[in-house]
């Protein structure tokens, strides 16, 4: 089947197509239909054959198929993987988090991403006794009632506009949510001043992968931490997406600036499903059966992803895993931003660590972005364009938004990713962009 044939087939079954709205790419309105996938590889339906730069939205860092994690599903297998037990593999896996991860002193394993920023946010409302979370536009935790504010609004919608990310809210949630810019001290001392008594947590992506990979400014990290400390408000960092991209103490390792609370999850167990929230031992000590906070549910620490978890710390903490990634990853950046150069093309990459943003149009030229105010004015229609013209060539891209290769990714797939994006470039600079995209004003993920 082809994969028009395959999408219609499929959409009569699934809304869309698809299990997972994001999965339609926004330049294809449909998803790609992909039939296995190897190493830095992925092979679509009709035999198509892709060097992958989305990496599963990023849950790939080690790659597809990577033998470590295999081997290690097939030890939960042979041991008959039953849910709902306990075994000392997830005591293990915690463990070695904590021993990276600067501020996770305790553990609770969950399945995705949303459900662990809903349940840090639910504990810290209960663990304070406040009820207002802060969060920071273009800084995304999911689909959660809790959070699903300002993701990626339209100019018109963004803030001092406070615009749910979703429809089917209550109301009655958002008294409780409040958002604002990211990078901007002087608002953040502002806010605080006046609501600092009321807010239970500041959850943020202290380096905010999914608007443009914008890095907090020198000292914003730290006086956060500070202000948060002096408010009695608990400080979360979301580290779903950035965690385990610059080493294996993740971001507050990075940045130096350890909150009381951490969400981890998508490369945690190799790709599968498997989250955590991490915090002090104070904090955590609030969770059932030791105090009242719940967090309960058939599936947590299910046994293939504990087992894959463990092996993706073993391989992550191996003593050259991060030198070899990490100069793999910066060749990348390197190579590719002197193609843009060299064929006046107006695009970028900014990467930091394992994980980047191609910027395109006005942000080409732009050094350094500040926040969602910058990363709105990407050129969304070129970006459609490069990522349906790098599928054509034998790239894959996706309008996530967010790139990066995998520690499987090798030398040669470097240098023909370099050659490919040229082609890409270069097939570009040729055709005026295609007049069949709408223009965006937004990134539009879903
Ligand atoms: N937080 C962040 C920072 C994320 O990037 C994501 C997913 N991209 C989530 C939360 C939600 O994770 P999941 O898709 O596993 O629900």
């Amino acid at each position: 089947m082809h994969q028009k044939e395959w999408y219609q087939y499929a959409s009569q079954y699934l809304p869309g197509g698809v299990c997972s709205s994001a999965r339609v790419h926004r330049s294809l309105n449909q998803p790609v239909y992909i039939a296995s996938a190897e190493g830095s590889r992925i092979f679509d339906i009709e035999g198509k054959e892709y060097i992958d730069l989305f990496m599963s939205f990023g849950a790939g860092l080690l790659g597809h198929g990577n033998p470590n994690i295999k081997s290690a599903i097939n030890k939960a297998i042979n041991l008959g993987f039953p849910s709902a037990y306990e075994n000392i593999f997830q005591g293990q896996l915690a463990q070695k988090i904590s021993e990276t991860v600067p501020c996770a002193d305790m553990v609770r394993f969950t399945l995705s991403g949303t459900e662990t920023t809903w349940y840090a946010v639910r504990f810290a409302r209960q663990i304070t006794g406040r009820s207002i979370v802060l969060k920071f536009e273009g800084h995304f935790h999911g689909f959660n009632d809790y959070l699903a504010y300002n993701y990626w609004p339209s100019p018109e919608g963004m803030w001092p506009v406070f615009t749910p990310a979703i429809n089917g809210i209550p109301d009655a949630f958002q008294k409780d949510t409040k958002v604002l810019p990211f990078n901007d001290l002087e608002r953040l001392e502002e806010t605080l001043e006046k609501h600092g008594h009321e807010i239970a947590a500041v959850i943020l992506e202290p380096l905010n992968y999914n608007s443009g990979t914008i890095e907090p400014l020198p000292g914003y990290l730290e006086r956060l931490r500070e202000l948060t400390h002096q408010n009695g408000i608990l400080l979360i960092f979301d580290e779903i997406l950035a965690n385990f991209r610059t080493g294996p103490g993740c971001i507050q390792a990075y940045y130096g600036v350890t909150p009381d609370m951490c969400t981890l999850g998508k490369v945690l167990a190799g790709g599968l499903a498997l989250s955590a929230i991490c915090g002090r031992r104070e904090i955590m000590s609030h969770i059932a059966p030791l105090g009242d906070v719940q967090q309960s549910g058939t599936y947590n620490a299910l046994w293939i992803p504990i087992m894959a978890g463990l092996a993706f710390m073993d391989t992550v903490t191996q003593p050259n895993f991060y030198n070899e990634y990490l100069s793999q990853c910066k060749r990348f950046y390197d190579g590719v931003n002197e193609i843009m150069q060299r064929n006046q093309f107006p695009s970028r990459i900014q990467g930091v660590g394992g994980r980047c943003s191609f910027l395109f149009g006005p942000l080409a030229e732009q050094e350094r972005l500040i926040n969602y105010n910058d990363f709105v004015r990407n050129d969304w229609t070129m970006a459609l364009n490069f990522y349906r013209t790098a599928l054509e060539h034998g790239i894959y891209m996706h309008s996530a938004h967010h790139h990066g290769i995998s520690a499987m990714h090798t030398n040669e797939d470097i240098d023909q990713i370099f050659e490919r994006i040229e082609d890409v470039v270069i097939s570009l600079n040729k055709n005026t962009l295609s007049s069949n995209l709408l223009r965006k004003s937004s990134p539009e993920f879903f």
